[in-house]
């Protein structure tokens, strides 16, 4: 038996491919920026440094040095710059789906396959558009997340977060 999700979950994967594609720039740099705290002028992005705590948390045995950034452990590190994530619209979609698909079952049992056919189409568009806006507002609210996310940096003379 095919699983729905299974399918839902395929598609969610390839729209979240398309917005890697398009979505990602390199203007990371921060040019002639001052730290607020320390007017100190070298800083490293926060996704490096997390990458850099993971790698040193996945092997800790290729670690050379600590974090670049002082005042920050690796911990805190992965805690404080973890990347967004996309929320799934699976849970929302079947939070309708599932009531639907039992409206449709009965209309079927108690009025005949004309209306319950009906039924089941009028319910299937009505999903299918529940599915399309929240994929939309949700990669909406991913796509913004990962730009802030994206323009934080740390000092890396006195650790201070600023935003680019
Ligand atoms: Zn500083």
């Amino acid at each position: 038996m095919p699983n729905p999700e299974d399918g839902l979950r395929r598609f969610e994967a390839a729209l979240g491919a398309i917005s890697k594609m398009t979505g990602e720039g390199q203007d990371r740099g921060l040019d002639e920026a001052r730290c607020p705290k320390c007017g100190g002028s070298t800083f490293v992005a926060a996704a490096d440094l997390y990458s850099e705590a993971m790698l040193r948390l996945e092997e800790p045995s290729a670690a050379k040095e600590g974090p670049l950034a002082p005042g920050f452990t690796d911990a805190q590190i992965i805690a404080k710059f973890k990347p967004p994530r996309r929320n799934s619209a699976i849970g929302r979609t079947l939070l309708f789906a599932v009531p639907l698909a039992a409206a449709a079952y009965y209309v079927f049992r108690r009025y005949g396959s004309m209306l319950g056919q009906l039924t089941a189409m009028a319910a299937t568009v009505l999903t299918i558009v529940v599915l399309m806006t929240t994929l939309r507002r949700n990669s909406d609210d991913y796509y913004d997340r990962r730009q802030r996310w994206r323009k934080l940096f740390v000092c890396r003379d006195c650790g201070q977060i600023i935003s680019a």
